[in-house]
């Protein structure tokens, strides 16, 4: 895998991942040595790293093209990823993806508790905008980082380990703080999953804590063209038996996207195998989700989720013209401040949208309108409709966060419109 996608753009335009923002800057620099990274950051009035460009918004781009901005890519440093067995730890460098990660992990004996549904995203930029998979017990991926080494806005380095002052709002980051030139994570022995797919699901009579408390990872799929899930995915941890007495097993692959091929998936029918190769849906060597699409993401206090799910099902008409499909999972509440499922057990509710922003946006303002009642946050990398300014106010310790960015970065250099439009009514 490449980051070639971004910058593939039209006229050499660097874009995202799904091609949906083209960025501010004219140039993606890549600087090859950390020497001439640091160089780059000492000398720049603006900068902003951008991972493998899965996010759906402008959280990773630069404020216009001035010759003083620098939007990087870490790619052309070398990648490292250094396991150490006895301490059951790895460290990994800024601009490693998942897929090599898990390959890497998994080659001495050990893992990951959780991933994405996709293994193609830089772990620097998944944790940093609180990225997460599915299942009760499983937290968002940032939780197990324990130390984050950030170059800052005058090229040196600076290392938080978990404990210190301020460490909680240092991971899911926004980017806001500095470079992350590398992070050090939390590793557990290695384990199999096997994955299962059900059939349809009828929200009459959810009985929803059983349903997503039935698997290690629980995901569940619907095209909102009336009031069930389509698909059960559950993924098992080891040798647990897997009950599911609410769905019929199906009995061939499937992909979540209808009209989408089932090979680009991870192996299903209840086949035990690696954990890093059940946990994603999607292989790292083909096209994740439908490849044409943006994506919106809102996480909830789980306890709401049987009422969040109606309110759902209520603008099914709406919703269903223009969605590919909408996925509930679960996510253990965590400590990380900015994380969307910071201290509470969450329900979480995706839209993967067709591809047309005039058409989705209406929507997504309704969506937001009908789960407002619920105390949603939306996914940080997603496409939403509320103001960044509000989003403060959903979380307890936003106003630790920008005092955070204040005293690393007071000059406020990886701070991007995006980002000050959170952070400033928070200082004021
Ligand atoms: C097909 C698809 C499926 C997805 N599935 C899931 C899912 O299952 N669960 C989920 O929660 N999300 C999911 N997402 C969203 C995705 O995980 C997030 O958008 C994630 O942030 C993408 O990581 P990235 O490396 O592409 O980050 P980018 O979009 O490149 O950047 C995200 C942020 O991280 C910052 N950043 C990146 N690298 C660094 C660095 N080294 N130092 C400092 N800042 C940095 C950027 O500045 C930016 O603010 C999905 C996205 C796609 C396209």
């Amino acid at each position: 895998m490449t980051d070639d996608t971004l910058a593939t753009g039209r006229d050499g335009a660097v874009t995202n991942w799904a091609g949906n923002i083209t960025f501010s800057a004219r140039e993606l620099h890549r600087p090859a040595s950390p020497s001439a990274l640091r160089a780059l950051v000492a000398g720049s009035r603006q900068v902003r790293v951008l991972g493998s460009g899965h996010s759906f918004n402008r959280i990773a781009d630069v404020d216009g093209d001035g010759a003083d901005t620098a939007l990087l890519s870490l790619s052309a440093l070398d990648p490292s990823i250094d396991v150490d067995t006895a301490a059951r730890t790895v460290r990994v460098s800024g601009g490693v993806r998942y897929a090599e990660l898990a390959r890497h992990v998994a080659s001495f004996g050990l893992a990951l508790p959780n991933m994405a549904s996709l293994p193609h995203i830089s772990v620097a930029g998944s944790v940093a905008t609180g990225t997460h998979g599915s299942g009760n017990g499983n937290q968002s991926l940032a939780e197990v980082v324990r130390t984050v080494e950030l170059v800052t806005a005058e090229g040196e380095t600076r290392v938080l380990n978990r404990g210190d002052d301020g460490f909680d709002g240092a991971v899911v980051s926004l980017g806001a703080l500095g470079v992350v030139l590398a992070l050090t994570l939390d590793l557990e022995p290695s384990y199999t999953v096997s994955q299962h797919v059900f059939g349809e699901l009828p929200l009459t009579e959810l009985d929803f804590e059983a349903v997503a408390a039935a698997a290690y990872s629980v995901s569940l799929f619907t095209d909102w063209r009336g009031p069930r899930f389509n698909q059960v995915w559950l993924k098992q941890r080891g040798d647990a038996p897997v009950d599911f007495p609410w769905a019929a097993p199906v009995q061939e692959p499937r992909h979540p996207v209808p009209g989408m091929p089932a090979v680009n998936c991870t192996q299903q029918l209840g086949v035990p195998g690696p954990w890093h190769e059940r946990l994603p849906h999607f292989r790292p060597e083909f096209t994740p989700s439908s490849g044409a699409e943006l994506q919106s993401e809102y996480l909830l206090p789980r306890e709401h989720a049987v009422a969040a799910l109606r309110a759902l099902a209520a603008i099914g008409d709406e919703v269903a013209p223009v969605l590919q499909v909408c996925e509930t999972r679960t996510v253990a509440a965590d400590t990380q401040w900015l994380s969307p499922a910071h201290g509470r057990d969450t329900v979480a509710f995706h839209f993967t949208w067709v591809p047309d922003a005039a058409a989705v946006l209406p929507v997504i303002a309704l969506v937001e309108e009908r789960l407002a009642q619920f105390g949603p946050r939306p996914h940080w990398g997603k496409v939403f409709a509320a103001d960044p300014a509000e989003l403060g106010a959903r979380y307890p310790h936003a106003a630790a966060f920008a005092s955070l960015a204040e005293r690393l970065d007071p000059r406020g250099k990886f701070r991007n419109a995006f980002v000050r439009s959170f952070v400033r009514p928070l200082l004021q």
